[in-house]
């Protein structure tokens, strides 16, 4: 095999952390896990204690201001595991970095923290079942109204969908532009009008939820708005 010289000692040490702590936290309940659908978000809160979510992100907003090594040792442990289900590299990797480089200053402050102590759980809603690949082909809107944007669509196939607490949104918020037309929201999902729908069966990855999320009259603040103008979601 030819030997890696991307780790470190440190990183070593980190690597045989959050090993144990898969070993001891998540393998003995993977099979239940598998039929319930989901992970237990008591597995999110441990890991957020011990600095395995988010370790990219800067110390100010919770995280251990690591390089991506770090993101990529937990990704490897958690495959190495079997461990399909826990939906930690979204959140991690997608969620918070889109947040943290777009975000503002009270966006940041507000979820960036609660993410990586992993008392919130979040997804990205991009896909529907119209629009996937061809993601401009959305039709989820959120059309402006006073100070907020009135969410309507659904979406499917969303990671971390019956567990999550906070999704990105892709809408749009000017329909009649096409793909200039579309923006990201953060909206939380216990927001009136935001319902998550069934955990889809899926041929593998049982233990993932997978979700449709359906978004009715969804009152959005405009402070929600991730980035600093509409139209940059594409
Ligand atoms: C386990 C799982 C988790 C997911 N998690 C998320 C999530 O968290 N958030 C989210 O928003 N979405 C998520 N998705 C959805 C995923 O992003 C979409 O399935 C993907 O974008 C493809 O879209 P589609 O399924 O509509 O397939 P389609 O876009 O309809 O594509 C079907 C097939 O046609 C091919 N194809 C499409 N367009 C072209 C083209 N122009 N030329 C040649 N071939 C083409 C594709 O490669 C594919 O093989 C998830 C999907 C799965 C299976």
């Amino acid at each position: 095999m030819i030997p890696r010289t991307l780790f470190d000692a440190d990183l070593d040490g980190f690597r045989d952390s959050v090993r144990k702590f898969l070993e001891q936290e998540a393998v003995p309940y993977h099979e239940q896990w598998e039929k319930d659908g989901q992970v237990s978000r008591e597995l999110w809160q441990k890991a957020g204690e011990l600095g395995f979510l988010c370790p990219t992100m800067p110390e100010e907003y919770g995280g251990a201001g690591a390089d991506f090594r770090y993101s990529a040792v937990v990704m490897e442990e958690v495959s190495r595991a079997g461990l399909s289900g826990i939906g930690w590299t979204l959140h991690s990797d997608i969620v918070a970095p889109y947040i943290l480089n777009y975000g503002s200053e009270e966006q940041k402050k507000n979820y960036l923290p609660r993410m990586a102590a992993g008392e919130i759980i979040t997804a990205i809603a991009m896909s529907e079942s119209g629009a996937g690949s061809d993601l401009q082909g959305v039709k989820t809107t959120a059309l402006k109204d006073g100070d907020h944007y009135i969410l309507n669509g659904s979406k499917t196939f969303i990671t971390n969908g019956q567990m999550a607490d906070l999704a990105i949104v892709v809408a749009k918020t000017d329909p009649k532009e096409g793909a200039k037309g579309i923006s990201l929201l953060l909206v939380e999902t216990a927001w009136e009008g935001f319902e998550k729908g069934q955990n889809l069966n899926k041929v593998g990855m049982k233990a993932q939820d997978t979700s449709e999320l359906f978004f009715q009259d969804v009152k959005v603040p405009v402070a929600h708005l991730l980035g600093s103008m509409e139209g940059q979601g594409f």
